[in-house]
C-alpha cells in the first residue's frame, strides 16, 4: 500500500481529508437535532461507503455502535480535538490579487478558528489598500511581523515565479505550515508543512473528465485512487 501518511498522527492523507467533511455532516445534523449519524450517512458526504468511514474513524479510536450510528455531539467533539479546531489560529496571506482577496474575505474559515490577521503585497498599488478592514502591508514587513506575532500560518497566492522567495520569508518568520495556491513545489526546511493547491490543474482535470463523459462527482476529498492527480508539478 503506497499512501502518504500524515506526520503526526500516523492518518493516511485520503483519512485525514475526509475528516473535516465528516465533521461538517455532522455540525449540520447536530443542528437538524439528530443525535445519531450512521457511517452510511457519513460515508455519503464523501461518496465513500460506509465501511470506509468506519476505518478512518478508527484511526480516532471512534467506533458508533451497531444499528445506532454515532453519537453525532461526542463525534464532533472528537473531531473538533483531532484536527485542531478548538484552536484559534491565526495566518497571513501574501499576494492581494484576486484568489488573495478572495481568500481573505472569505467568511468560511472563521468556522474552523482560522483567521487571517495581515495581508502583505509588493505592488505599490496595493499596499495601503484596505480588504475587510484589514491594510495591505508591504512584503518586506512579512517576516518580521510573523516572527512578533507568532504567526504559524502562510497562506501564498503570488504567482508561481514570487512563491520561492515569498516561502523563503515566512520560513524566516518561522512560520511552520504553508498553504500555497501558487502553481509550483516550493523548497521549505523539514519542519515546515506544506499543503499545495493548484487550481488550475484541478479544474484541467475535471475538464478532462468532462470531456471523456466521465464526471465524477465525488466532491473531491473521498477519492483514493488519486484520480485526476497525475499531473506534472514544477519547481517555483
Ligand atoms: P491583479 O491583476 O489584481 O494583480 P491577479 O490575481 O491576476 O490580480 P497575480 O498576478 O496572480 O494577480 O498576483 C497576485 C498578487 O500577488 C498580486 O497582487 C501581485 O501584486 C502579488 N505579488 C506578485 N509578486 C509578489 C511578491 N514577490 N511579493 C508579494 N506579492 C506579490
Amino acid at each position: 500500500m503506497n499512501q502518504k501518511r500524515d506526520r503526526q498522527f500516523g492518518v493516511p492523507s485520503p483519512a485525514l481529508q475526509r475528516m473535516p467533511v465528516y465533521y461538517r455532516r455532522l455540525r449540520q445534523a447536530i443542528e437538524e437535532g439528530v443525535p445519531f449519524v450512521s457511517s452510511d450517512d457519513l460515508g455519503r458526504s464523501v461518496g465513500m461507503p460506509g465501511a470506509q468511514v468506519r476505518k478512518d474513524l478508527s484511526y480516532l479510536s471512534e467506533h458508533g455502535r451497531p444499528g445506532v450510528g454515532y453519537d453525532a455531539r461526542s463525534l464532533a467533539a472528537h473531531l473538533e480535538e483531532f484536527l485542531g479546531l478548538v484552536n484559534d489560529k491565526e495566518a497571513v496571506l501574501v499576494g492581494v490579487g484576486n484568489l488573495g482577496r478572495a481568500l481573505a474575505l472569505y467568511p468560511g474559515f472563521a468556522h474552523y478558528r482560522l483567521q487571517i490577521i495581515a495581508l502583505f503585497d509588493n505592488h505599490s498599488d496595493k499596499v495601503g489598500q484596505t480588504v475587510g478592514e484589514r491594510q495591505i502591508l508591504p512584503v518586506e514587513k512579512l517576516a518580521n511581523l510573523a516572527q512578533r506575532l507568532h504567526i504559524q500560518i502562510g497562506i501564498i497566492t503570488v504567482p508561481d515565479g514570487a512563491a520561492q522567495e515569498v516561502a523563503d520569508a515566512m520560513v524566516t518568520g518561522g512560520i511552520k505550515v504553508i498553504w500555497n495556491f501558487a502553481p509550483c513545489r516550493l523548497t521549505v526546511p523539514g519542519d515546515v508543512l506544506v499543503k499545495n493547491e493548484d487550481l488550475a490543474a484541478e479544474l484541467a482535470a475535471l475538464s478532462h473528465h468532462i470531456t471523456q463523459r466521465k464526471v465524477i462527482v465525488s466532491g473531491g476529498a473521498g477519492r483514493e485512487d488519486g484520480a485526476g492527480r497525475g499531473r506534472e508539478e514544477h519547481l517555483c
